[in-house]
């Protein structure tokens, strides 16, 4: 019998669809039919590719409201959210056809170098094969064009496995590219669990590259069992937003509610930890509080809905365990704390020991936790102080701060004036410790979604 895996929309717990589940045999045709497609995709030029992407993104633009709805359904983000992700995904469709056309290797100096006088050479970008994207739940749409998008600039086939929690906007995608004129062998979707399914897929020679998006667990694992592959590890983190006396507290505080409030505070970059310098804490606080208790939480589809459910009744009742074992230790909410089924409120907490795991580990949910500082480097201590190096943001209005933080903070990307969840498609992001390995961005991820060749002609 076939298995099934039913999709839940998190803010009733109705069936959105239910789509069939993919066996090991499954896996091993898809990457079988991957291996046909790496042999199209060698031979397509540089301006097909290009022409692909710039089709697909048109065709996401003409079905926005589509794959709005169905994220809405079954991520249980807002419409507004929604439509933002589909937007984004438009643009990474965009800028890696324009990124495919500038594809290039470098002339070699070979007589730079004693006895290189009579050699002259360069290198070439070829594709890396066969790539498996693997994707996580929270923004299936954008994170998997970061993956796909770069993997067919760069001449790659691909096999595809997006969350099993939300599999649909991306089976969309994929049909999206075959309509753009993607060679069908070269979009090979499979939908299963990460143990069986993810990891054949992991351990499997053939496929070339990892790129994967997800926690810092599952990372792990993979690289365990990836063997000799290039591997992409984007990881999670519990982001810092540093406020200091010399820094704007009303922009701060968008910024916060902005961070840490998205998605539910699904997303990896979120607002979690704010440090703020102690001579103005109790007026950030009032105004964030102020600003927290306008956050219309409800139904995701409804247009004035500022923020829908957690991904399940799971995930908030463990949100639930750490906000009360930071209770426990002495921490205070002073906003929110409460949930109903999988509605969780927005929540503020107060003086959180660095040991309870609202402040050391990921939460993944709408909690933003506040403490103070005296100096600066305190600060930058404390956000340091963590397994995480994703983003980081700091405002302040002296130069000689932001410097000395963009130095000491120890993350892949440092946002001045901005919340650490501010991301453009086209920057380089990635982290460092446990927030991964690499850098995406269209051009960045490119560059690791080809091999270098290089060529070297002995005139003597
Ligand atoms: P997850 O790690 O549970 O799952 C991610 C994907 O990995 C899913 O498709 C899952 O089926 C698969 N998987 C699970 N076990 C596997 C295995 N052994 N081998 C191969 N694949 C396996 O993540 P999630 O709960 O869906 O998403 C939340 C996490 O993703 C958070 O930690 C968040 O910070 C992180 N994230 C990171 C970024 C980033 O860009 N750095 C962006 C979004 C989310």
């Amino acid at each position: 019998m076939v298995k099934t895996i039913n999709v839940y929309n998190p803010y009733d717990g109705t069936i959105v669809e239910t789509i069939p589940e993919s066996t090991l045999e499954d896996v091993d045709r898809a990457i079988e039919k991957a291996e046909k497609g790496k042999k199209i995709m060698a031979e397509m030029s540089l301006f097909e590719r290009s022409e692909i992407l710039r089709k697909t993104a048109e065709i996401i633009e003409k079905n926005k409201e589509d794959f709005a709805s169905t994220l809405v359904k079954e991520v249980g983000k807002t419409i507004k959210e929604a439509r933002i992700e589909v937007r984004r995904a438009v643009e990474i469709f965009k800028l890696a056809s324009e990124e495919a056309k500038r594809i290039h290797g470098e002339t070699l100096p070979f007589d730079s170098i004693p006895n290189g006088e009579k050699r002259v050479g360069y290198f070439i970008r070829v594709p890396v094969g066969i790539i498996a994207a693997i994707t996580p739940f929270n923004v299936p749409l954008v994170l998997a064009s970061h993956k796909i998008a770069p993997a067919i600039a760069g001449g790659n086939s691909i096999v595809f496995k997006p969350s099993t929690i939300t599999p649909l906007a991306d089976i969309k995608l994929a049909k999206a590219l075959i309509e753009a004129g993607l060679p069908e062998e070269a979009i090979n979707v499979v939908v299963g669990p990460g143990s069986t399914v993810g990891n054949a897929i992991v351990k499997d020679p053939r496929i070339r590259m990892i790129s994967f998006t997800g926690s810092k667990d599952v990372g792990m694992e993979i690289l365990k069992n990836a063997g000799l592959k290039k591997i992409s590890l984007e990881l999670g983190s519990n982001s810092a937003l540093i406020l200091s006396k010399n820094g704007d507290i009303s922009s701060a505080v968008s910024a916060t509610i902005k961070g840490g409030y998205a998605v539910a505070g699904q997303v990896c970059i979120s607002v979690q930890r704010v440090f703020v310098q102690k001579e103005i804490y109790d007026e950030y606080l009032e105004k964030l509080i102020e600003g927290v208790r306008n956050i219309k939480v409800g139904d995701p589809m409804k247009e004035d809905t500022d923020m829908g459910p957690v991904i399940s009744e799971e995930s908030a009742k463990r949100i639930e365990e750490w906000i009360k074992e930071a209770v426990d230790m002495g921490a205070k909410v002073v906003f929110g704390g409460k949930r109903e089924k999988t509605l969780f409120e927005p929540t503020v907490v107060i003086n959180v020991p660095t040991e309870a795991k609202l402040f050391s580990k990921e939460v993944f949910g709408p909690v933003v936790v506040v403490n103070s500082f005296n100096k600066l480097s305190e600060a930058i201590e404390m956000a340091n102080n963590s397994e995480y190096g994703l983003q980081a943001g700091i405002f302040t209005n002296d130069i000689e701060e932001a410097f000395y933080a963009i130095k000491k903070l120890e993350v892949g990307g440092v946002m001045i004036n901005d919340a650490p969840s501010y991301r453009a498609d086209f920057m380089p992001y990635g982290g460092v410790k446990g927030s991964g390995i690499g850098r995406e961005g269209v051009k960045y991820a490119l560059e690791e979604m080809t091999e270098i060749k290089t060529v070297c002609f002995n005139l003597r």
